[in-house]
């Protein structure tokens, strides 16, 4: 049994994908899909755990959350961590966090994962379709 996986262009939940080359991008989509691209490799079978799969789905289809300045710092005051504590936490600098906390900068993937894994919240959402 293998795991379904999303064509990308139409969406349809399929047990193998064909990775084709579309606009200088590699995408994977359906059998019906891959006439819109140049295939690069057919019939790829996904052993992939559900976890995996939503994961990767999620990490692909995610903004940041309207209010992720007030998701850090309640998780962090909820760990009794104070901005310094939690800044060195993840070595990032303290700076950093409070101007997150006050969503005066955005956290880039790589920071907001970070984040995400330490104080275990989402700072992502899924886009809304
Ligand atoms: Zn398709």
């Amino acid at each position: 049994m293998f795991e379904l996986s999303e064509c990308t262009l139409c969406g349809k939940n399929v047990d193998a994908l064909n990775r084709v080359e579309l606009e200088g991008t590699i995408v994977e989509v359906c059998d019906s899909c891959v006439k819109f691209g140049r295939a690069v490799e057919t019939k790829l079978y996904k052993p992939m755990t559900k976890k995996l799969q939503l994961t990767k789905l999620a990490e692909n289809n995610t903004e940041l959350a309207v209010d992720y300045g007030t998701r850090v710092k309640k998780a962090r005051e909820a760990r009794t961590l104070t901005r310094a504590e939690f800044a060195q936490a993840i070595n990032e600098r303290e700076s950093v966090i409070k101007r997150v906390e006050g969503q005066t900068m955005a956290p880039d993937d790589m920071l907001a994962r970070k984040i995400e894994r330490f104080l275990e919240i989402r700072l992502k959402e899924k886009y809304k379709v």
